[in-house]
């Protein structure tokens, strides 16, 4: 397996390329790679930068589901728990939007740990993006939605990284301060 460090670099190398040209959803249509670099800091930062595939799964978590990356490319390129890690995190996107919410929500307690934190990551980055000065009615319905279901998906993922449960209770208080 590739060195730390180079496990890290390599993943955002390719995040990178793969979600070029993509914009997040909410503030200002961020690129999709400031989203990565979140997710990928607040792992890092959360377990002490003590596990490099970890980050390097949260700098690719999306690739399976929003670009042509395949878990077998993944899995050759970095490794198998990196593969899986970001397998876990990919939804079905055959089912409907709201299908795939509920199965996020059932399937998370079932989840491995390290792909639980990852979820509970995304959560936090995905409400950070949606908390905005003086929103519109419809960007505060957004909001409350996002942060109503993200609060069910994460009930099933807590307890393995308590500053990361942290974290995403702040950014679940600072959303409802705009409700
Ligand atoms: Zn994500």
């Amino acid at each position: 397996m590739l060195a730390p460090i180079r496990l890290v670099t390599e993943a955002a190398e390719l995040a990178a390329h793969r979600h070029n040209g993509m914009a997040r959803k909410g503030r200002g249509s961020e690129p999709y790679i400031n989203h990565l670099a979140e997710v990928a800091n607040l792992l890092a930062t959360a377990t002490d930068g003590a596990d490099a595939e970890l980050v390097a799964a949260g700098w690719l978590h999306d690739t399976i589901e929003d670009t042509d990356t395949t878990r077998e490319e993944l899995a050759r390129r970095f490794s198998d728990r990196i593969a899986s890690l970001v397998a876990e995190c990919t939804d079905d996107m055959s089912l409907r939007k709201a299908e795939r919410r509920q199965k996020q929500i059932e399937d998370a307690p079932h989840k491995s740990p390290g792909a639980k934190l990852i979820k509970i990551a995304d959560k936090i980055s995905n409400i950070g993006a949606r908390i905005q000065i003086d929103p519109s009615a419809e960007e505060r319905d957004d909001l409350a939605d996002y942060s109503g279901w993200a609060t069910q998906v994460v009930a099933g993922c807590r307890g393995g990284n308590a500053w990361l449960d942290e974290k995403f209770d702040d950014a679940v208080k600072a959303a409802r301060a705009l409700l």
